[in-house]
């Protein structure tokens, strides 16, 4: 459901990007702090000098890769990554509203029809620290 999508965690596959090693589709670039705060601690010490970027499939059990090809899986994380989960995944992970939350509201109470009301209503999308607990970073 596309409002829900808009909410957090906006996923766009970048043009210049490398492709995920396991699905060859194209991801989308990640900052080094985001990977340091949401990998497991014991795979922390594998976190290579380099550019990462998130795996963008629903289907692919990658996290983040890198060009050369290394890569996490995402049971290396300590989050889920929304979209290759099974609902109630968390969309806005800063404020810990899950897709089922929203959709409560937009669906069954009728009471939200867009991102401004959906933020007022749920706290979703409202939270500052996406960089650090959103897998997508943003
Ligand atoms: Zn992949
Ligand atoms: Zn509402």
């Amino acid at each position: 459901m596309a409002i829900v999508e808009d909410v957090c965690g906006n996923i766009e596959p970048e043009f210049h990007s490398t492709t995920c090693p396991v699905c060859h589709e194209p991801g989308q670039k990640v900052k080094d702090v985001t990977l340091r705060s949401l990998l497991k601690e014991d795979k922390l010490n594998k976190l290579l000098k380099t550019d990462y970027f998130l795996c963008l499939s629903q289907e692919c059990p990658t996290s983040y890769y890198t060009k050369d090809g290394t890569h996490f899986t995402k049971e290396d994380l300590t989050v889920p990554i929304w979209y290759k989960e099974e609902s109630p995944v968390p969309i806005c992970y800063c404020k810990g509203v899950t897709d089922e939350v929203i959709l409560e509201h937009v669906v069954n109470k009728k009471c939200c029809t867009n991102l401004a009301e959906i933020k007022a209503h749920t706290g979703a999308n409202t939270g500052k620290e996406c960089l650090t607990k959103n897998p997508t970073g943003r």
